[in-house]
């Protein structure tokens, strides 16, 4: 995969480049990732990518010049068909998941741009990009941060980057459900003791505990994710059950459902 990050700051990218998974991502051939300063394509001899927005307020908006220029520059000679995906960075934008993040990563090349100042100009995410993608409902000070924390989604998921892919296939989300509790030595930490059937080498039996457990997680913490889960009917026959042991602690204040599980 070829990623290029359009950016004003392209110093911010190199601590997280060349660090950790991407850095040996990286190394490895698996991703090429550039950066490219758009203040070089500004067309005027001060370097000038901004100005007042019209109608008045107060900030600067990133004019659309530069930006195009920036993606025609890197997309020239390429068929319209092998166009890359060009993904704004921007609080109004579509949340980002982890759906999107294997979505993204299917893709051979992607250009990110990270807007600053008051934003962009309103032509470039018209015209210019394919995605608008919010990493929440909060303002940063520019796109950077949040085409890193993409950027760092979807290499993971790329094959050869994890020393072990099926970690990826059980994380939270990707089954669309909150991962289980993990445990590593020792087994009695301060009387703080790992659960059982984590010990006792019955494949099966962790595997029914572990699902269990993620169910549960999910329905304490994020009950949201249970409506579009693919779960079998018994499991939500045992939601359902344990829904109403949930409201009954709640109410009566007494635990209903054994502690670790
Ligand atoms: N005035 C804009 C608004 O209210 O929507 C916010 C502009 S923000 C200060 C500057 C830039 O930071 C945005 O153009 C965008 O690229 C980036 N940014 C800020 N918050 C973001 C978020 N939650 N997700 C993605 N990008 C964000």
């Amino acid at each position: 995969m070829r990623i290029d990050v359009l950016t004003l700051f392209p110093g911010m990218f190199e601590g997280v480049f060349g660090a950790s998974l991407i850095g040996k991502a990286r190394e490895r051939g698996i991703v090429e990732l550039n950066t490219v300063n758009f203040r070089e394509f500004s067309g005027n001899k001060h370097g000038t990518v901004d100005d007042a927005p019209y109608g008045g307020g107060g900030g600067m908006v990133l004019k659309p010049e530069p930006l195009f220029a920036a993606v025609e520059w890197l997309t020239a000679g390429m068929p319209e068909d092998a166009r890359p995906r060009v993904i704004l960075m921007c609080p109004q934008g579509e949340t980002f998941t982890q759906r999107k993040a294997r979505e993204l990563a299917a893709e051979k090349h992607l250009i990110f741009i990270c807007g600053h100042y008051e934003g962009v100009d309103e032509r470039v995410r018209e015209y210019l990009a394919t995605d608008e993608i919010s990493i929440g409902d909060y303002v940063l000070t520019g796109g950077e941060l949040p085409a890193m924390v993409v950027i760092d989604a979807v290499v993971r998921l790329l094959p050869g980057v994890l020393g072990n892919e099926e970690s990826a296939a059980r994380d939270s989300f990707s089954d669309g459900l909150l991962e289980y509790p993990q445990y590593t030595r020792p087994a009695d930490f301060r009387g703080w003791k790992v659960p059982d059937v984590l010990l006792s080498g019955h494949h099966a039996e962790i595997a029914k505990w572990r699902r269990r457990q993620s169910l549960l997680r999910t329905l304490k913490r994020r009950p949201d994710l249970l409506e579009k889960a693919d779960l079998a009917p018994e499991e939500r026959r045992w939601l359902a059950g344990l829904r109403s042991a949930l409201s009954e602690e709640r109410s009566s204040g007494r635990r209903e459902i054994p502690p670790g599980d």
